[in-house]
């Protein structure tokens, strides 16, 4: 196929637009040097095995070598797989990326005893570590957080028999995998300008979207031919699945699947059922929205494939590059001096990798490591969702600037349940910026979906799965088989629960179960819920200027992982034991539906 439009090679971008890589390394060479050291030092570690047990000092020296270790690990890699995605196609990182992704292999096999070791030893002898090594203190918490589900590990010799097996236990994962990204064929549909293109995951999501009725009617009903035709295998690996994560909390001496999941994380089960709760009980409002939805687009029938075209048509709100960063300044001005001079940092110091170029990775993200910058990968077009991007990725950013700045290197990162609060909050604090400036109708209301789309798609949704994620556990937990059928059936119950009675009963949705990959993931998706509901409300409580919110919230953002996340999101004033948070947030999601509602009826 010709290209309309050549990309710029990555030779060609200028260098104010790129990222600045050499303040980790200043050239390649030096990055071979460090390779060459870090080699040596993933063999020296070894000789720590076993020696845990033989006194304080022996202790505080392996831990030390060992964070160490992974610590210069990771900079190799971070610095190779950002070279690699700024142009996928140089084979000079590519070797190198393949490179640091195979040290870091081997690195953290040279210290996977550590763990074991470490569980093994009493609380009396870490007890004494600690009052014996003053150096050790700092570790506390890392070392309680590693050893606090021990009673739930097994012998050493279980444990490997375990271990051993669990290529097989996850392998109907792997087969769900392998079938739905390799082998599955998807027909040919009619894209948004007439022309047959070949169905694809990437291509069924835009499909969606399009404000062409048949466009979008044709690909779902299409893709779900697919999952309906396979749909007893996929039900064999998903069960299957399920009863692993079952078998493995029950031979760890666990109450349930969901207890050993949200274990990991310290979580309690309370969090999850209050979100389900929560989000049951405001239904109304998902109905609400889906009735105006019906309304605006002047459907007689609403079907499941009417949901995701934008109910306020063509964006209205366009930004360059340089407006946006204008509009990041002055949306997250209610963030405070210290956080702007993060900004300022971000935008001036080269954190950020604006433009496409030929070959460089899709998408957005932030990323990099202790000792480096947070970069952020763009592939800027001018648009309000870019905008939103943007300030989402330097919510990552400064999230994990604060943290390195104000933790060690053992604190210095967080976890899954913590990161997409800070990118969120940003992403909230925008809308309520553009919504306080802009007067427009059109504009509102479409900065007002955008927002109500957002939530539908993150709590409404995710909760939904969340609560079919655990309806299977539990049903599986019982004995009941998780058949194609009752599948099917229990998941177009559920879909006709969540969306009400303006959405049409689509035979199709049926078997939305066999291709969503969140399901294999074990009590993953409800922190999508919960993350965006704490960011709605801390958002709101600093736009509110609250007492002391911003603060909190600051605390929040240089804490990393010194405490457990419910703790860390305590202090920043959000207690996700508890359901106010999400009362809050549909509290904010109800205003501005309402607004929505008025607006539409005056445009
Ligand atoms: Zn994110």
């Amino acid at each position: 196929m010709a290209e309309t439009k050549r990309l710029p090679l990555r030779e060609e971008i200028p260098a104010e637009q790129t990222w600045d890589l050499t303040v980790i390394y200043k050239s390649d060479e030096k990055w071979e040097e460090d390779y060459k050291q870090v080699e040596k030092s993933v063999k020296e570690v070894k000789a720590y095995q076993g020696k845990l047990g033989t006194g304080s000092a022996a202790f505080l020296e392996a831990l030390t070598k060992i964070l160490d270790l992974s610590r210069k690990v990771s900079a190799l890699y971070v610095y190779a797989h950002l070279k690699n995605d700024q142009d996928t196609g140089n084979s000079t990182y590519q070797a190198m990326n393949d490179r640091a992704r195979y040290l870091t292999v081997l690195s953290q096999e040279a210290t996977s005893w550590f763990e074991p070791e470490l569980i093994a030893l009493s609380e009396e002898q870490l007890n004494r570590y600690f009052q014996e090594q003053n150096d050790l203190k700092l570790y506390r918490h890392y070392i309680t957080q590693l050893t606090a589900n021990k009673k739930h590990i097994l012998s050493a010799e279980m444990e490997s028999l375990l271990a051993a097996a669990s290529d097989v236990l996850t392998s109907s994962s792997q087969t769900f995998s392998v079938l739905n990204n390799a082998d599955l064929e998807f027909p040919m549909v009619k894209g948004e300008d007439g022309k047959d293109v070949q169905l694809s995951h990437g291509l069924y999501g835009e499909l969606l979207k399009s404000t062409d009725r048949e466009v979008r009617k044709e690909a779902f009903m299409k893709m779900y031919a697919v999952y309906e035709n396979f749909k007893n295998t996929f039900a064999s690996t998903l069960s299957a699945n399920v009863k692993h994560h079952n078998y493995q909390a029950n031979v760890h001496h666990y109450e349930s699947a969901r207890e050993s999941a949200l274990s990991a994380n310290h979580i309690p089960e309370s969090v999850h059922d209050t979100l389900i709760e929560v989000v049951n009980a405001h239904l109304p409002l998902l109905h609400r929205y889906m009735a105006l939805r019906k309304k605006v687009l002047k459907l007689d029938k609403l079907h499941m494939y009417d949901l995701y075209t934008p109910i306020t048509g063509e964006a209205s709100l366009k930004f360059t590059y340089e407006e946006a960063k204008e509009k990041t300044f002055e949306g997250l001005d209610a963030l405070g001096p210290e956080y702007k001079a993060v900004l300022d940092q971000a935008f001036n110091s080269r954190w950020i990798d604006i433009v496409e170029n030929k070959g460089k990775r899709s998408g957005a993200y932030s990323s990099g490591m202790y000792d480096t910058n947070p970069y952020i990968l763009l592939n800027w077009h001018d648009s309000l969702n870019h905008l939103y991007t943007l300030v989402h990725e330097l919510g990552h950013s400064a999230h994990s600037y604060f943290t390195r700045k104000n933790q060690p290197y053992v604190y210095g990162n967080y976890s899954i349940f913590l990161a997409e609060i800070a990118s969120t909050t940003n992403e909230n604090l925008l809308t309520d910026y553009l919504l306080e400036k802009t007067k427009d109708p059109k504009a509102r209301a479409y900065v007002l979906n955008h927002y109500l789309d957002g939530f539908k798609g993150t709590v409404f949704r995710q909760t939904q799965f969340a609560e079919f994620e655990h309806f299977m556990h539990e049903e599986a937990a019982k004995g009941k088989p998780l058949t194609a059928d009752y599948l099917s059936e229990s998941y177009r119950k559920l879909n006709n629960k969540y969306y009400g009675e303006s959405v049409e009963d689509d035979e199709a949705i049926q078997y939305e179960w066999a291709r969503i990959p969140h399901f294999y993931y074990n009590y993953y998706v409800y922190q999508y819920s919960t993350g965006f509901c704490a960011a709605t409300a801390l958002a709101d409580k600093i736009s509110n200027e609250e007492e002391g919110a911003l603060d909190k919230y600051l605390s929040y953002l240089k804490a990393g992982s010194s405490d457990y996340p419910i703790e860390v999101m305590k202090k920043a004033g959000v207690d996700m034991t508890n359901k106010d948070y999400l009362e809050r947030a549909m509290k904010v999601f109800k205003n501005r539906l309402d607004e929505l509602e008025q607006a539409l009826s005056s445009i």
